[in-house]
């Protein structure tokens, strides 16, 4: 198997999934499409497909890093208890607006921890 096709299975992974997944999840799922994919092999791969832009990492303090297949500018909540991800998706929020007009915003990515409503109760 080619080193594109493997890196094509790694990104169906991902994208068929439509969340945020780790590396041991993204390892389990190809193996499953195709077995014999390494786990470094993925970690490779992973690596070049962040940069050549087709996906996010996402590295919350304290969590593992996430893949995620949205690679449209947006942020995160991560519940510190549970570990879980979640898009926040409000157009309507602009952080650049926080960002001195003399400075050049490049990317924009917040990750906000906090407790979600399962990990409360
Ligand atoms: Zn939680
Ligand atoms: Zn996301």
């Amino acid at each position: 198997m080619g080193n594109t096709q493997q890196r094509q299975i790694v990104l169906d992974v991902i994208r068929e999934s439509k969340g945020h997944l780790t590396a041991e999840e993204i390892f389990i799922r190809a193996n499953k499409k195709r077995p014999n994919i390494s786990l470094s092999t993925i970690y490779r791969n992973l690596g070049l497909l962040v940069e050549q832009g087709k996906i996010l990492s996402i590295s919350a303090p304290d969590q593992p890093t996430y893949f995620d297949h949205n690679v449209t500018p947006h942020h995160h909540l991560v519940c510190k208890s549970c570990g879980k991800l979640e898009d926040i998706c409000d157009p309507k929020i602009n952080v650049n607006d926080l960002v001195p007009k003399d400075y050049k915003v490049i990317s924009t990515s917040l990750i906000i921890t906090c407790i979600c409503k399962h990990c409360q109760s």
